[in-house]
């Protein structure tokens, strides 16, 4: 084939098109689909780009050749191809998003100016290449200007990957007789004689480790490799996981009991490509049944990989996997360091990294053999990409899966409705894991009335005495709230007045007992208020936070210590660790935390759990509502008796006649997921429907109403003219309606399955690549997606 169509590496949302090059004759037969190039675009412009397909005809207008192939190890692999039509087809990505979105960002590549010499001057000879660095430091502009004009020097631009594999440098002796070797050096040459002295009896040493043991600098090594007493030569260094995973005791392994071993073989006797949903109640040992299929899978040469709602938060998880298997773990998520990225990639490519456990984003690492993907509580949010495309994980790992033969595994005490939707229609089937593994019991739940109680309580004295208890038996306590910081705002009493954030429509939460003020979308802090500044009057703190907990606990028992876990927290990985390590060892005796602590945590001696807040839950203005407060609930009761001791989880509530907590109660996930889907089959809601939500921002108001007026008036129109079965909602302002100084506003689609992808074609065409001038150049519009 002799030509290329290309996707270029340019944000071109209204020319999403592929672009087609010669293939050069050297290059011809050693470019394939998925290769990584370098193409002219624009004028004297070049660009990196990413070959799509191949073509034999000769397009009708001229086409430019292909500069540059890069490396194979840089290609991109089957996986990643097909996942860039999903993106495409379903998600509505561009050519361009669809590839960076693919593309680990280690493996971007950095444009850097560059000087050929064309003609020699001062000490440069012809052909020579020096740095625009180098070059500013040596002239001024004017001068570089001059001699570019008068032809000593020509501007090239040379691609280059940003980030490289870690390399270490080791030194060699080449002499055979040590003195001879001093005796050639002479004595002046002091640090130089140290080093052969000490390299004498080696075979081979770390540079850094030679300059530090002789206090000699590199140049010195350098000067000796020159005169030919040394070699240095440079070896990739492999990542090691062990620089982060926690260093938590070793769980002995014992056999799988009988439940996980029905499971196994009933996922084993599937027919293949496998696909199925083990719904497994908390501390059932989940955990356990996805290493022995990855076991398996490894015993088959196939790669494996785990997807974990955020990586950051499960280092138990990944502590498992590393002890149970032999091979090397690639773990990706966003602590990882660049260099060991690299490493990573190029390993997971070169099929040396069979393991792969990360958050959604590792799906699109670049697999050569994937044969099995285990999804771990599948039922996060986080599966969900915030960003553009706004991909669905569990869905696109469904499709590859699917089309690529994988074997698939989905796993969760509390499935979201869309995929247990899945086992209805057949595409899953469902495993069940009904009991605790060994002897743990599921902890007992149970609600506390809190009507008599007043508003704002933090804790209830059947809490606080339960927690006594805890206490008294040596056991810890896990107490989840949803709120992060002291209080949730401050107001004044008198007037009404709301203390607000100065870029968004979000009042400002307060943290440190008070003393601060951050806002949780934007980041703005600001330092305490305590009067109004509209009347003068004192401000007071609504609605409390963690920290607020915090305080009162030790108060309430002041030998106790205690930690707050929140978002904040884990983004600091070594503390959060720490906290984690520190609790396992029993230094720590009260987690108070957000949903985080819901996240698989697995303490045995943790047997009281409290939810301060469930009301807090159960009022979310969404569909979705009811769902989350289930499955949160059940995973934080989960948290509690998974050793040897029976635990309870109690949950404070000011509605304890709300039917939801009796299907928490006795864990009747079947029941409660009939009612759900009954009532969203009714009302129009995923998984029966699609929803698409078409969200606006301008910093300009009047532009983000007349924007959403506008696309309303037209797919309305369009709709009914194409009989298209999508119901489309008069826009509405989003709760926030101002965040980082952008207006927002959305609109909403309801469109049956049949329909989903001749809306998504009419929103591309009229919302991405703005055809139809829908877009005002004021807004900015992107399309958000549900079932
Ligand atoms: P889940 O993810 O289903 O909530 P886990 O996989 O964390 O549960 O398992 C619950 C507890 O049981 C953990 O402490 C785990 O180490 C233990 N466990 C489960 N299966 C085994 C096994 N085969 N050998 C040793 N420990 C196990
Ligand atoms: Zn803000």
């Amino acid at each position: 084939m002799r030509y290329a169509n290309v996707i270029i590496n340019v944000k071109t949302r209204q020319l999403d098109k592929l672009f087609t090059y010669v293939i050069p004759p050297e290059l011809r037969g050693n470019i394939l689909a998925g290769h990584r190039v370098v193409v002219p675009f624009g004028k004297g412009q070049f660009i990196d780009g990413l070959v799509w397909s191949l073509s034999a005809e000769k397009p009708s207008f001229n086409v430019k050749p292909i500069v540059e192939k890069l490396p194979d190890d840089y290609m991109l692999g089957p996986t990643q191809l097909y996942i860039m039509q999903i993106l495409r087809k379903r998600y509505a990505a561009t050519y361009q998003e669809a590839y960076l979105a693919v593309l680990p960002s280690v493996q971007k590549l950095d444009k850097n100016l560059l000087y050929s010499v064309t003609r020699p001057f001062d000490d440069y000879t012809i052909g020579h290449v020096i740095t625009k660095r180098e070059l500013i430091e040596l002239y001024s502009q004017t001068e570089i200007n001059a001699k570019l004009k008068a032809g000593y020097l020509s501007k090239q631009t040379k691609f280059d990957f940003k980030h490289k594999n870690k390399t270490v440098e080791w030194v060699k002796p080449l002499y055979l007789d040590v003195a001879e070797a001093l005796a050639r050096i002479g004595q002046r040459a002091v640090k130089k004689r140290r080093i052969i002295k000490h390299m004498a009896h080696l075979k081979r040493l770390p540079l850094r480790d030679l300059t530090a043991a002789t206090r000699a600098t590199r140049r010195d090594i350098l000067a000796l490799v020159n005169s030919g007493f040394l070699a240095v030569e440079q070896q990739i260094e492999n990542y090691a996981i062990s620089n982060y995973t926690a260093t938590t005791p070793t769980t002995q392994h014992k056999p799988l009991s009988a439940e996980q071993q029905r499971v196994v073989e009933q996922y084993e006797a599937l027919k293949a490509p496998r696909a199925a949903l083990l719904i497994g109640v908390t501390g059932s040992g989940k955990t356990w049944v996805y290493i022995e299929l990855a076991k398996q899978a490894l015993q088959l040469g196939k790669q494996v990989l785990v997807l974990v709602p955020e990586i950051s938060l499960t280092p138990q998880l990944v502590a498992r996997f590393s002890e149970q298997l032999t091979t090397d773990i690639g773990v990706i998520h966003t602590y990882i360091r660049p260099a060991d990225k690299v490493n990573i990639y190029q390993r997971i490519k070169t099929g040396d990294i069979k393991v792969v456990i990360g958050a959604r984003s590792a799906i699109f690492a670049p697999f050569k053999q994937l044969g099995l993907i285990v999804i771990d509580e599948e039922h996060e949010y986080s599966y969900k990409s915030e960003t553009i495309p706004r991909y669905q994980a569990v869905e696109l790992a469904l499709q590859l899966a699917h089309k690529l033969s994988i074997d698939i595994l989905l796993g969760s005490a509390t499935p979201s409705i869309q995929t247990h939707h899945l086992v209805d229609t057949g595409r899953l089937k469902a495993l069940y894991l009904k009991n605790a593994f060994g002897p743990a019991q599921l902890s007992d739940i149970k609600i506390v009335d809190m009507t008599a109680l007043p508003k704002d309580t933090l804790l209830s004295s059947l809490l606080t005495d339960a927690i006594t208890a805890c206490f008294a038996r040596r056991e810890q306590v896990i107490l989840f709230h949803n709120r992060k910081g002291y209080a949730r705002s401050k107001q004044c009493r008198s007037c009404g007045y709301v203390h607000m954030c100065q870029n968004c429509a979000v009042p400002l939460t307060v943290y440190e007992g008070g003393n601060q003020f951050v806002c949780h979308y934007c980041g703005y802090r600001e330092p305490q208020l305590t009067k109004c500044p509209n009347c003068g009057n004192q401000l007071v703190e609504i609605g409390f936070g963690i920290e607020q907990i915090q305080q009162r606990l030790s108060v309430l028992f002041p030998t106790k210590t205690f930690a707050v876990v929140d978002s904040d927290l884990t983004h600091n990985q070594a503390k959060y660790i720490d906290t984690l390590t520190a609790f396992k060892a029993g230094q720590i005796d009260g987690l108070i935390g957000t949903q985080i602590l819901a996240k698989g945590l697995d303490f045995a001696n943790v047997t009281l759990v409290g939810v301060i807040l469930a009301d807090q839950l159960i009022h979310m203005p969404d569909y979705l509502s009811s769902e989350s407060a289930y499955q949160l609930l059940t995973q934080v009761a989960g948290r509690a008796g998974r050793g040897d001791k029976p635990g309870v989880a109690l949950i404070q509530t000011y509605q304890p006649e709300h039917p939801l907590f009796d299907f928490v109660i006795k864990r009747d996930f079947d029941a409660f997921i009939k009612e759900e889907k009954q009532l969203r089959d009714i009302v129009g809601y995923p998984p029966y429907v699609t929803l698409f939500t078409v969200k606006i921002q301008s910093e300009n108001k009047i532009a983000a109403h007349q924007q959403a007026q506008r696309l309303y008036a037209f797919y309305d129109k369009n709709f009914k003219r194409n009989n298209i079965e999508a119901q489309i909602f008069q826009p509405i302002q989003p709760y926030y309606a101002r965040i980082r100084h952008r207006y927002r506003a959305q609109l909403l689609f309801k469109v049956k399955k049949e329909s989903r992808s001749a809306v998504l074609t009419m929103l591309y065409y009229g919302i991405v690549q703005n055809k139809y001038n829908l877009v005002d150049s004021k807004c900015w519009v992107d399309i958000d997606f549900d079932g």
